[in-house]
């Protein structure tokens, strides 16, 4: 999947979750920070791969992503499992907190959207032809549907004109319907 794909389907999740758990205020700069961890976890697990945006956007980016990926062996493997997501939680339920003061920022929501964006992730990487090694170290890479020919490609026609436009359909659908519910939280 597209980075761009990524971001609208984690946006996505993390509304699907906000209105079944609707949410009393959390204060703007919460909501901003959420929404922003979001959209790091939803490419987040891409760590592995050495073109990944969130390391080209960082001076010696590539080299590092290179190096990663020496450490991850190939792309879509640990980070896009069930131990990886494990790994992943851990790491960043250490790392928020030491970024952000907990006065002004609700710290665990800031982590839960973040997690939210990176199951996101897996999820929608599992519906492409790659599927994803989701037991990983066991090699089978899964998906769904089960026959890898009537998964999608990545970046593929129907993911542009098909699959993404759908995903912003349902986040407008979402916002428009329960404007109320999300409204609260601000
Ligand atoms: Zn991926």
């Amino acid at each position: 999947m597209t980075y761009k794909t990524h971001n609208v389907f984690g946006l996505a999740e993390l509304l699907t979750v906000l209105i079944n758990y609707p949410q009393n205020s959390l204060g703007v700069a919460t909501v901003l920070a959420g929404l922003i961890a979001n959209a790091i976890g939803s490419i987040l697990p891409d760590i592995d791969q050495a073109s990944n945006k969130l390391w080209s956007l960082v001076p010696g980016g590539n080299w590092t992503g290179n190096w990663l990926r020496k450490i991850f062996i190939s792309h879509r493997s640990v980070s896009h499992s069930i131990l990886g997501t494990y790994i992943a939680y851990k790491i960043i339920y250490w790392v928020i907190p030491n970024l952000f003061n907990n006065n002004f920022i609700n710290v665990n929501v800031v982590i839960f959207s973040l997690m939210i964006g990176y199951v996101s992730h897996i999820l929608i990487d599992g519906i492409t032809e790659e599927g994803v090694p989701l037991l990983w170290p066991i090699p089978w890479k899964l998906g769904f549907p089960p026959f890898k020919s009537w998964r999608i490609k990545t970046g593929h026609w129907f993911e542009k004109w098909v699959v993404f436009p759908l995903i912003v359909l349902y986040i407008g659908w979402i916002i428009y319907g329960d404007w109320g519910l999300l409204w609260r939280i601000l």
